[in-house]
């Protein structure tokens, strides 16, 4: 690492923390509510919108642009060796409906800063360096998220993509022509390619790296999740008529579940995630007793045996309370913890070092576009504090210093891999 120290200092002069907030406020015109709430859905008008100004920024600094068939939106810096695969770089623009201007958006424009300040200073990387912006990492519009990202790895069919429809009937399908439509003169290419390294810095979403005082986060990995839909059926009857002694109330029935669930799934290290999020009653009429709930179950944890064991546990723990009622739970999802490259974060770590950052490590408690590249090369992400842990709300707020800290970090990674030797390399993926 020590002949790229010079090339890295030089580069890091140029990374600027003004041009990187103004960015920031610039992008979050497009879907602004509110004081600084953003609601830029995924193939909305305002995403559109929001792209053409990704691609105006990137054309005045001289990157190429290009569309995949879902999309994904690449801002492509040529290297010395055109023909080698690309060090990647991004995050994605799309946000919740009421969400605000950092998340996903200021992993887009750190990588457009990194990208500028090896223009600035002169740096034509041996690989190519390009920015991604992912199609639809949110999922609000059009569910499930990581839509792009998914594509582009083959952990998801494309043409199971384009069915999909959002809450107006609208297809991922003709979603994706408007986009087209809109973006008609962008070159095109096909879906996904061989990649050198991923780097997607992100704000936190939690409260760790602010109470810890320190900017930067080297994410270890993304937790497991399972998801669990959990029905039961009992027997509507009259409130004032039907004895208790004969009833079959599937509320009843489900407040016990809830009390078995929580106790069978509880962690005195307050590591394990369970969430109930979404509880549905019916006929949910004062006077009725409920013939049937149904509700939802989020249950996440970084080690992969314990993930499988408190899993396991759900439906035989649902069964257990079901008393009168019939249960029946169906697993939705189960997604594997992840750890990301070890080699990849040593290289973080010692970067930071250099570049007088403080950091840390901390692991993912949130699902992101970095987990369907992981399996194709040696992927990491950067987190930086966000105020109060706050995300997916018009307050979201990271601070500029931290900003700035996490684009030049990302920028000196994606340099590093980008001159870095094929050896130096296949020792990553090892
Ligand atoms: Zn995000």
């Amino acid at each position: 690492m020590t002949e790229l120290a010079a090339p890295i200092q030089r580069l890091d002069a140029h990374v600027s923390r003004d041009r990187l907030w103004s960015r920031h406020m610039a992008l979050a015109h497009h879907g602004a509510f509110g004081e600084t709430g953003v609601n830029r859905q995924a193939l909305s008008a305002e995403d559109i919108a929001a792209r053409a100004e990704l691609v105006r920024w990137g054309r005045e600094i001289g990157l190429e642009p290009a569309v995949d068939p879902i999309a994904n939106l690449f801002l492509r810096l040529p290297g010395r060796e055109p023909e080698l695969p690309p060090v990647l770089i991004g995050s994605h623009i799309d946000s919740q409906p009421t969400g605000g201007r950092f998340d996903g958006a200021f992993g887009v424009l750190a990588a457009l800063e990194a990208l500028e300040a090896m223009v600035e200073a002169g740096i034509r990387p041996r690989r190519s360096v390009e920015l991604v912006a992912w199609t639809n990492e949110e999922g609000s519009r059009f569910a499930p998220g990581m839509m792009g990202s998914a594509a582009f790895s083959g952990a998801r069919a494309l043409a199971d993509i384009v069915a999909l429809k959002d809450p107006d009937g609208v297809r991922v399908a003709e979603a994706l022509d408007a986009v087209a439509a809109a973006e008609a003169e962008l070159p095109r290419r096909p879906l996904g390619f061989a990649v050198a390294a991923y780097v997607e810095p992100h704000i936190e979403q939690g409260p760790i790296l602010e109470a810890a005082g320190i900017p930067i986060g080297i994410v270890s990995g993304i937790q497991g999740k399972r998801t669990f839909r959990v029905e039961i059926d009992g027997a509507e009857a009259h409130a004032g008529t039907a004895p208790h002694s004969g009833r079959r109330d599937a509320l009843m029935t489900a407040v016990d579940t809830l009390a078995a669930l929580r106790t069978t799934l509880h962690d005195d290290d307050d590591v394990t995630r369970f969430t109930v999020g979404r509880f549905t009653v019916s006929p949910n009429a004062p006077s009725v007793v409920p013939g049937r709930v149904v509700f939802s179950i989020d249950l996440r944890h970084p080690d992969a045996a314990t993930l499988q064991r408190l899993g396991d546990a759900v439906a035989p723990t649902c069964r257990a309370a079901a008393g009168s009622c019939q249960v029946g739970v169906t697993e939705l999802l189960h997604d594997q913890p992840l750890e990301f490259s070890a080699g990849l974060r040593a290289v973080m770590r010692t970067l930071a070092g250099e570049l007088e950052l403080s950091r840390q490590d901390i692991a993912s408690g949130a699902g992101h576009d970095a987990r369907h590249l992981a399996p194709l090369c040696p992927a990491g992400m950067i987190f930086i504090p966000c105020r109060g842990g706050v995300s997916h709300n018009e307050a979201e707020y990271a601070a500029p210093d931290d900003l700035h800290a996490g684009a030049r970090l990302l920028a000196a990674t994606a340099l590093w891999f980008a001159e870095a030797s094929d050896d130096e390399l296949k020792e990553m993926c090892r």
